[in-house]
């Protein structure tokens, strides 16, 4: 039998680890989301007259929302990547590189427990990254 997985004990404490995140973001997302709401309510009710006559405010306003946005879409792509980490253990796969099957090590699951990907692998992928997507 082979043994290149963690073990019971190290599984159990990535599971806790990673509930507690999953649980931890879809709180602060439901409330995000129930507080814009509010802020949405007490926009209609007043306060647009006077954006009207500030075009360089409402744009400011819309470089905000978007980049709300941006920051909601990065966190439910977390949200979804603790998911996954969390069926991979159901699954008995979690902490093993989907490239090279390796045991990641464990120090690195410590710091990115959402990584499919041991070091190696990951540089690997950066550095082709790299390679595509020069001068920003
Ligand atoms: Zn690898």
């Amino acid at each position: 039998m082979k043994s290149e997985t963690l073990s019971k004990k190290e599984l159990d404490k990535f599971k806790n680890l990673l509930t507690t995140k999953y649980n931890a973001l879809l709180e602060e997302l439901r409330y995000r989301e129930s507080s814009s709401i509010m802020e949405n309510q007490r926009d209609i009710g007043g306060e647009i007259s006077s954006y009207a006559n500030h075009p360089a405010e409402a744009a400011t306003d819309y470089a905000n929302l978007s980049m709300n946005l941006n920051l909601a879409e990065r966190e439910t792509k977390y949200l979804t990547q603790l998911e996954e980490a969390l069926d991979r253990i159901k699954q008995g796969t979690f902490g093993v590189c989907k490239i090279c099957k390796k045991v990641i090590p464990l120090e690195r699951l410590e710091v990115v427990p959402t990584t499919t990907k041991c070091v190696d692998c990951k540089n690997e992928e950066k550095s082709k990254e790299g390679n595509t997507a020069q001068h920003i």
